[in-house]
Order: structure tokens, then C-alpha cells, then sequence
């Protein structure tokens, strides 16, 4: 049998940084349970972050108008991306679970990650417009967010300076991983370790070595199914009638995102909920 394949994109410039320890402790854990684990090291491989006609080869379709997503989709079906993106679609295609391990950049990741995310996640490849979301072309992956802030947790509170951590992570968690169909694991927050003396960050890693031995069982966020939703121009892809009456009883919202102008149903984005119903 094949054996089964981890990538971690990882995004940081220093090889003693606390992140570097956190990338490091997913490849011991994870090599020791079998997996093959692929690094992306995206700074020491200088990956290019710019969304450019450069990762076309060969013609365009429309020169007059350049149009990326319409270039690189079509550029993917004749197997004309450039060699960076292609090795790292090779990469996707094989890991059953995509880590991202970051520093918490302007509330996202940073630059060069987003990059990878901008020109790697090509329409066609990562999504088409009929398999998007649980129907996503990923929906048989899992991916993670693994990060860590410069801020303590209390400000990323819902009463916290930062405000909810779970409204941070709603645009990456749901309209970049699970857009592309992936079951989205919890995320991995190592708070501040910049501000904690050494004891607690070693902790910090225990504790997330502890979480990989069981990490591949664990159940996915929760997100709302297509299958509530018209997805037609015509109905403007909005919450069908009827689920909408269904949650008429929900005291929270659905998501984070799909709030309905109700509270938040308290960590939707940081911690595994229920299968949301179609
Ligand atoms: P490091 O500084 O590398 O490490 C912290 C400490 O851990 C160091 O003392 C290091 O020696 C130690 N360490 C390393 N290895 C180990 C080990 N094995 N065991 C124990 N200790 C170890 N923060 C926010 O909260 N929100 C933001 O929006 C935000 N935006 C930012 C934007 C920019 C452009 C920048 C530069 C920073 C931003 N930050 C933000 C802060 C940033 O998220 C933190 O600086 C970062 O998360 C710290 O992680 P690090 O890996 O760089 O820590």
C-alpha cells in the first residue's frame, strides 16, 4: 500500500524561531506514525508570492486582457503552469492533510503563504465552479491552520482588544481551505510565545505532539452545507427558505459567517462542531 503523505507549508524565515520548533515537531510525530511528510519551506525556496503571467508558459488566451484565474485554469488543463506551481500541485495531489505552519501575519498569513495559497490553489485544479465548499474537489483531504501570535490569547476574545479570533480566521478556514472542498481540523494557536518564559512554550510544544498522535482522527469544523443554499445567479445563492426557517429556533447563528444577525455560535472556527445538516 502507498505510503500516506503529510505537507506542511511552512512560512518562516529563521531556523531557531518557535516555529521552526513547531514544524519540526509534526515531522517527528508524524514520520514516527508512518506518514511520509513533505516540507515546503517557502523562504529558503524563495517562492515566488506575485500572481503574475510568468506562471503561464507559452501563450495566452487573451493578451488585451490579462485575466489570471481564466490564464492559469486554462494554462492547468494544458499542463503549461510553471515548474514551481506544478511541484507544488504534485505535492497537494499526494497529502491526504496539508499543514500550514505560520506566524500570524496582519491577522492572515503572511505574504510569501499567501502566495502559495494565490497561485497554487488554481481554478481547475483546487475548484471548479460546480465543486466548491463540501462538494469541493479536496472534500477526501484534511487541512490546518498551525500559527502562532504575537498578541495573548484575552485579546483575541470576543471582548478582547483584537476581537473574536474566530472572525480572524473565518476568511482562511472557510473561504480559502474549505472553498476548496478540504475538512478543516481545528486550528493549532500557540499564543505569544515571543511573551512566555521558556517553561510554558515548551509546553506549548508538548502539548501540540500530544494532539498530532491523535490528529488524523479528529473531527472537522463545522460548515454550512451547499445544499442549504440557491445556488443560482437568479436566486443570488442565498439560504433557501425553508433552512432558513429551520434555524429560526437556533439561538445562535449557523457559522461564524453565516450569523443571520444572531451571536455567534461560540467557537465555530477554533473548535470540531456537529455535521451541520443539508
Ligand atoms: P520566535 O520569536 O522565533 O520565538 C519565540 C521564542 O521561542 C524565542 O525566544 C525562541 O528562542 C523560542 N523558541 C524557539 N524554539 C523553541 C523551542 N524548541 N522550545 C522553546 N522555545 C523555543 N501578531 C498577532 O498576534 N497578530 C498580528 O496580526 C500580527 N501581525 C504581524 C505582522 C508582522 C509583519 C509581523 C512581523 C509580526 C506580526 N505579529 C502579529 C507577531 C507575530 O505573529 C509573532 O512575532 C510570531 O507569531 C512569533 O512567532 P516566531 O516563531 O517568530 O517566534
Amino acid at each position: 500500500m502507498a505510503q500516506k503523505t503529510v505537507l506542511i507549508v511552512y512560512a518562516h524565515q529563521c531556523a531557531a524561531s518557535f516555529n521552526a520548533a513547531a514544524r519540526d515537531a509534526a515531522v517527528q510525530e508524524l514520520s514516527a506514525q508512518g506518514y511520509r511528510v513533505l516540507v515546503s519551506d517557502l523562504y529558503d525556496m524563495k517562492f515566488r508570492a506575485e500572481a503574475t503571467r510568468d506562471d503561464v508558459i507559452g501563450g495566452l488566451k487573451n493578451c488585451e486582457l490579462f485575466q489570471y484565474g481564466e490564464e492559469t485554469m486554462a494554462a492547468w488543463e494544458e499542463d503549461r503552469l510553471s515548474d514551481d506551481i506544478k511541484a507544488e500541485q504534485k505535492k497537494v495531489t499526494e497529502a491526504e492533510l496539508v499543514i500550514f505552519q505560520f506566524p500570524l501575519y496582519w491577522f492572515s498569513v503572511p505574504a510569501i503563504m499567501k502566495g502559495w495559497m494565490d497561485r497554487v490553489l488554481t481554478q481547475g485544479f483546487a475548484f471548479s465552479l460546480q465543486n466548491v465548499y463540501n462538494n469541493g474537489l479536496f472534500k477526501d483531504k484534511k487541512a490546518m491552520l498551525s500559527f502562532s501570535t504575537g498578541a495573548i490569547q484575552t485579546m483575541y476574545q470576543p471582548d478582547g482588544i483584537n476581537g473574536d479570533i474566530n472572525v480572524t480566521l473565518w476568511p482562511l478556514q472557510n473561504g480559502i481551505l474549505h472553498f476548496c472542498g478540504f475538512q478543516v481540523l481545528a486550528p493549532q494557536i500557540f499564543w505569544s510565545p515571543a511573551h512566555s518564559p521558556h517553561a510554558a512554550r515548551a509546553a506549548m510544544l508538548e502539548g501540540w505532539r500530544a494532539r498530532l498522535r491523535g490528529l488524523m482522527a479528529e473531527k472537522p469544523l463545522s460548515f454550512a452545507p451547499c445544499e442549504l443554499f440557491n445556488l443560482s445567479f437568479q436566486g443570488g445563492f442565498l439560504m433557501k427558505p425553508e433552512a432558513r426557517k429551520d434555524q429560526e429556533a437556533n439561538p445562535y447563528g449557523l457559522t461564524t459567517g453565516h450569523h443571520l444577525g444572531k451571536p455567534l455560535p461560540p467557537d465555530n472556527q477554533t473548535r470540531a462542531g456537529p455535521t451541520l445538516k443539508k
